[in-house]
């Protein structure tokens, strides 16, 4: 595999990651979004291809047997998430860096294996009141769901030693711009 730098971005879910990494694709041209595989069904605004490639567990798991996945897990009970090895290679031959948004488990794995050539980024929220109130408002869960979310996001903030980073994502805006200046020194 052709080989370039990447940088990971994990958190807990509803520290606001998703909107980071988003923003640092628009401000920095040379990183691309690695768009990973998934068995959860599409939420209305999101596109195939795009956000995620929605897939069964049948072609997900086809996938995995024929070695097409750099990394996977099953991220909630019965639902997969895989990184494709096709995405991250088309990534670097372009020339380009790839980011990835990933969960904390396959983010730490992936930067074992990648060393110095990765960043990995862990971004926290003040607290897990705050990381609730987040999950809430955005309003795409039920509450069972919901409830999932918030208990796996405390386990989840035991992997933050694992990083290189941590961005605590008080405000948005300065997150943003923090990320981008740590991104930047990185890919110089
Ligand atoms: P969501 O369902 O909210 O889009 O994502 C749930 C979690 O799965 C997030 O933490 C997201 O970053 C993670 N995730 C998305 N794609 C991948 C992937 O390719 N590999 C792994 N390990 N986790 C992923």
């Amino acid at each position: 595999m052709s080989q370039g730098k990447a940088v990971i971005f994990c958190a807990p879910s509803g520290a606001g990651k998703t909107t980071i990494v988003r923003e640092l694709v628009k401000r920095l041209p040379e990183l691309k979004f690695s768009v990973s595989a998934t068995t959860r069904p599409p939420r209305p605004e999101e596109e195939n291809g795009k956000d995620y490639f929605f897939l069964s567990k049948e072609e997900f798991e086809k996938k995995e047997a024929d070695g097409e996945l750099f990394e996977w897990q099953e991220v909630y009970r019965g639902t997969y998430y895989g990184t494709l090895k096709s995405e991250v290679e088309r990534i670097w031959m372009a020339g380009n860096q790839v980011i990835f948004d990933i969960d904390v488990v396959g983010g730490s794995n992936l930067k074992k294996r990648l060393g110095d050539q990765a960043l990995a980024i862990f971004v926290n929220a003040e607290s897990v009141d705050v990381l609730r109130e987040r999950l809430t408002k955005r309003n795409t869960e039920t509450p069972e769901s919901l409830e999932k979310r918030i208990n796996k996001a405390v386990e989840e903030m035991a992997f933050e030693p694992k990083f290189d980073y941590t961005l605590i994502n008080r405000d948005l805006q300065e997150a943003i711009s923090e990320a981008e200046r740590v991104v930047k020194a990185f890919l110089k």
